[in-house]
């Protein structure tokens, strides 16, 4: 007898073989539901196909029906196994291409529709890297976790709006399509889920990603707090202040190149490794209370740095940023205030 490795909760099954949770092994089951991504998609004879994490192949069946070419990307060779079993003895065989690896390794294939029912552990990353795919696609019709959904699609003042919504939303259209049980899958999942639809945005805005990143770090970090009082941190000041006095030597040296093709790829590189979960606040005022005891101590303050802060909160006010909060704030709003900063020589990268 097979001795089952650790962290394996078996499940009865048709497969003959169990789920692993680490790996986000929760097979869709529901006919009904398979078929309504499947419509949903919007799937079309000419179209190839990417589907992440196939398992044994319930959604894939639907999709080699309806489309040109499906290529799949699965990591676990007994979900591999089973699916070329299953769609050996099909008349879909030479439609699909398989590749077994880790879907965050692989460089994607062209495709020109996204269909999954996605491991739900990774779905910040594989969200990113999909948004950072060429040629664009037509669109990603996923499976997710429905917290994730909702932080994906929330507007400002909504309690899941965070950094993840304001950058997804830059880079895609997505939408809200249907609520997903737990108990359509086998076995079933912890959390509830829903199925979204993004669509990537071309052109995507003439920006600095690294900058526009930036700059909602710093917004998102305290999402509560006023904007007035964020950039009022000692820390954050001394960042932008040295900043500004750096690409001020830039640009008396002729050296000032502001390349925006390439900021987007550190950006979703950046956005990959997070595997963002929930924002957290932080409560502890730290920064504000050493900024206390360092005014307590240095009595003396650099004239310049002052002159700067000033500046600063002179911008905010007169373009009225001074009271607004990261949570209420729509992507134009943070956009133009991007502008605003570095058209005055705020730089945030
Ligand atoms: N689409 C199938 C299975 C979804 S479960 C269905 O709906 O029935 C998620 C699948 O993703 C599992 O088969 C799991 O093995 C696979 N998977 C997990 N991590 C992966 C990764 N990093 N790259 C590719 N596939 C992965």
């Amino acid at each position: 007898m097979d001795k089952k490795p650790q962290k394996i909760k078996s499940v009865s099954g048709a497969v003959g073989f169990s789920m692993q949770k680490s790996k986000g092994q929760h097979l869709l089951k529901n006919p009904k539901i398979l078929e309504a991504i499947k419509n949903k998609s919007g799937i079309k004879s000419t179209d190839i196909v990417l589907e992440i994490g196939p398992g044994t192949g319930n959604l894939t069946m639907l999709l080699l029906a309806e489309s040109k070419k499906v290529i799949a990307i699965e990591l676990d060779p007994r979900m591999v196994a089973q699916l070329l079993k299953r769609v050996s003895v099909s008349e879909y065989q030479n439609k699909l291409q398989l590749i077994q690896g880790d879907v965050l390794k692989q460089k994607l294939p062209f495709f020109n529709l996204c269909v999954a029912n996605i491991p739900y552990q990774i779905s910040s990353p594989i969200v990113f890297k999909l948004l950072n795919h060429r040629p664009f696609f037509r669109c990603a019709v996923l499976l997710i976790q429905r917290e994730f959904a909702m932080r994906l699609i929330a507007k400002p003042g909504s309690e899941f709006y965070c950094r993840l919504s304001v950058n997804v939303q830059l880079l895609s259209k997505v939408e809200h399509l249907m609520k997903v049980s737990k108990n359509d899958f086998n076995p079933p999942p912890k959390v509830e889920s829903s199925v979204v639809r993004i669509e990537p945005k071309n052109p995507l805005p003439n920006i600095n990603f690294m900058e526009w990143d930036g700059l909602l770090r710093i917004c998102f970090n305290r999402k509560n707090k006023t904007l007035g009082a964020i950039f009022k941190q000692k820390y954050i000041l001394d960042m932008l202040f040295n900043n500004f006095k750096k690409f001020e030597k830039m640009k008396e040296n002729n050296n000032y190149k502001v390349n925006n093709e390439e900021s987007i790829n550190q950006f979703i590189k950046n956005e990959m490794e997070m595997n963002d979960v929930m924002e957290v606040e932080n409560d502890k005022d730290d920064d504000d209370k050493k900024e206390k005891n360092d005014d307590g101590k240095n009595k003396e303050k650099d004239p310049e740095k002052e002159k700067f802060k000033n500046m600063l909160m002179d911008i905010l006010t007169k373009e009225d940023y001074i009271n607004k909060r990261a949570i209420k704030m729509s992507i134009d709003e943070f956009l133009k205030l991007l502008d605003i900063l570095n058209n005055n020589g705020i730089h945030l990268n």
